[in-house]
């Protein structure tokens, strides 16, 4: 975090959070490698026809020793472009409902489903999924989270195993897969700019995920 962004944060009464991690450019060269060779191998994949009509892959970003991994759907038009999950709009929603809660993407890990863009953004077929989610659950396995937070009902339907409505699977702590990693789910950045009303649903789910982490909140704190 630079001095602006602490700056900015103190500004806004936010208690910025201090990571008990050493810093991205220090991580265990192990790690590092491993995520670069997945990488590769993402970056190679035919698995699914998606593979025809993507510009890039799109891996993932941020701190691989995150303690909060965020998990969206697909990459959409300008992450296609850029190979960056959450760019645009729905991505600066993203950012300041990260900075709601003390956080910026390069102190958190985003990763997606499925790292190719469906064509239209269209929602990912069941057979997409099968095929592409073995690299998330790699990256899950070597990032080892404190907590996962689902962003919208694709994601939670896929790491929940359900098809329940999003609004019973949000406000509530869930766990995931053999390590019960906690795992939260809440709205889509890009829902919520459809639907700005559930804004205000969407920052109970991060105070829940603070609470969780056992990051310093302000009550002032809001998503504008
Ligand atoms: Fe491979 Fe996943 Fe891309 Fe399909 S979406 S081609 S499985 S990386």
């Amino acid at each position: 975090m630079n001095a602006f962004q602490l700056n900015y944060l103190h500004a806004m009464g936010i208690q910025p959070w201090q990571s008990k991690q050493p810093a991205p450019s220090i991580i265990d060269t192990p790690l590092q490698e491993n995520l670069t060779a997945l990488r590769a191998a993402v970056a190679r994949c035919t698995a699914c026809t998606l593979h025809k009509t993507r510009t890039q892959t799109v891996f993932g970003t941020g701190n691989p020793q995150a303690d909060l991994m965020l998990i969206g759907e697909a990459p959409g038009f300008y992450e296609d472009k850029k190979g960056e999950p959450f760019v645009g709009r729905a991505g600066q929603l993203l950012n300041a409902m990260l900075q709601a809660i003390g956080l910026d993407r390069h102190t958190v890990y985003i990763a997606n489903i499925l790292k190719c863009r469906p064509p239209n953004n269209r929602d990912p077929l069941p057979e997409e999924v099968s095929q592409c989610t073995g690299f998330l659950t790699k990256q899950i396995e070597l990032i080892q989270p404190k907590l996962l937070l689902a962003l919208g009902r694709i994601a939670g339907h896929y790491l929940l195993d359900t098809q329940t409505s999003l609004s019973q699977m949000r406000g509530k702590l869930h766990s995931y897969g053999s390590q019960a990693t906690p795992l939260i789910v809440t709205y889509h950045p890009a829902y919520l700019l459809r639907n700005p009303r559930d804004k205000n649903k969407a920052f109970q789910d991060l105070q829940l995920a603070h609470r969780s982490l056992n990051l310093t909140i302000t009550p002032s704190t809001r998503l504008e």
